[in-house]
């Protein structure tokens, strides 16, 4: 009786709430030999399967009418290859819903070991040439192209690091456990004694001159680090823990992510890796024709993209503005009067248009 309580209390407040396929598996064989059938059965009811679009979404919880609505409109546009703006009333599990449909329909993409001897359908995804919209389940027409052999990536953006914690936190809540990685900033990840403590520009510079001349010891343990540990991202892992590996066995966690996201099937990403030119243009290790990208609390991206497009003027760079300007307005005006107004390329009311918007 005591070996049953104790199998119960495991398998409730460990195994099930850190499912993993095979460890599941493992307790539906043996199940009926510790006698804890019913109690299994009662738990795995509450972690049902839903057939939508002809995919089987595996659900942490029973889930409600409006969440299967909206799982059903996140596998309709990633089987279509369209976009789709979806909203929904907070607290109705929308983050549980797009990481479950999502990664389902991305599971339904790889082919069965049947399919593999040789059926008809396709194990090659990619990207359809010339067309606005991506088509994951066409075959591919350049098989030897191990990148497009992959599984999409998919790439889940959120505001701040803390939304992404959530985010990662519901992942673990899931049966599904693809290799995923989060990416931070130094600033978030630097554990180098001299340049943790610096900040912006000063510190990725340091950073840089020290990686250049591979003068950082937890940047030269990083590929051993991997090469050593193929099963890390396997199991969600967030900034913190990443930190924590850096800080009891060496490698720097920031290019330790950096690795990571090469191999990853999910990216956990703050916006600004995504809006920013030199921070997209860092993640060489995504094809992005063949990215499902989830842009979560979409409705902060306006006002992101505003941001990051935005730079300030100083108020004594406008006044010189304003002056040449007008400067402009005299020139054009007195080349007007002498030349009857042949040059029509100087205006001078563009000119005057041109202050009235500095001014105004
Ligand atoms: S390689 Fe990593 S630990 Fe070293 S300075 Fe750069 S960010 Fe810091």
């Amino acid at each position: 009786m005591y070996l049953k309580n104790l199998c119960k209390s495991l398998i409730s407040e460990w195994i099930l709430r850190n499912p993993s396929r095979a460890i599941l598996k493992l307790i539906r064989e043996i199940k009926g030999i510790l006698g804890l059938q019913e109690f299994l059965d009662t738990r795995e009811r509450a972690m049902p399967t839903y057939r939508i679009g002809g995919i089987a979404v595996e659900f942490p919880y029973n889930a409600y009418d409006c969440q299967l609505v909206y799982m059903e409109r996140v596998i309709s546009a990633l089987q279509q290859g369209s976009n789709a703006l979806l909203e929904s009333p907070t607290g109705t599990g929308k983050t549980l819903c797009l990481l479950c449909a999502t990664l389902a329909w991305r599971e339904s993409l790889a082919p069965s070991p049947s399919l593999q001897s040789g059926s008809q359908q396709p194990t090659q995804l990619s990207a359809r040439a010339g067309s606005s919209r991506t088509d994951f389940n066409k075959p591919d027409s350049d098989p030897t192209d191990e990148s497009l052999q992959r599984l999409p990536t998919i790439v889940y953006a959120s505001r701040t690091h803390s939304q992404l914690q959530q985010v990662i936190r519901e992942l673990k809540a899931t049966i599904y456990r693809p290799k995923m990685v989060v990416l931070g900033s130094r600033e978030q990840m630097c554990i180098h004694s001299d340049v943790q403590s610096m900040r912006g520009r000063v510190q990725n510079h340091a950073c840089r001159s020290l990686t250049k001349g591979r003068n950082c010891h937890h940047y030269n343990r990083v590929a051993d680090y991997v090469k050593g540990h193929p099963e890390l991202g396997k199991e969600p892992i967030d900034i913190e823990d990443l930190v924590n590996i850096g800080r009891s066995e060496g490698p720097c966690p920031y290019f330790l992510s950096r690795e990571l996201h090469n191999t990853a099937d999910i990216l956990f990403v703050p916006y600004n890796y995504l809006i920013e030119k030199e921070n997209r243009r860092s993640l060489t290790g995504i094809s992005w024709s063949r990215t499902v990208l989830i842009f979560d609390e979409a409705h902060n991206l306006e006002g992101i993209c505003a941001d990051a497009a935005s730079f300030d003027l100083p108020a004594a760079h406008l006044t010189a503005c304003i002056g040449e300007a007008k400067q402009c307005v005299d020139l054009a005006s007195a080349r007007k009067a002498t030349d009857n107004g042949a040059d029509t390329s100087l205006d001078p009311d563009n000119f005057a248009v041109l202050k009235g918007l500095m001014v105004g």
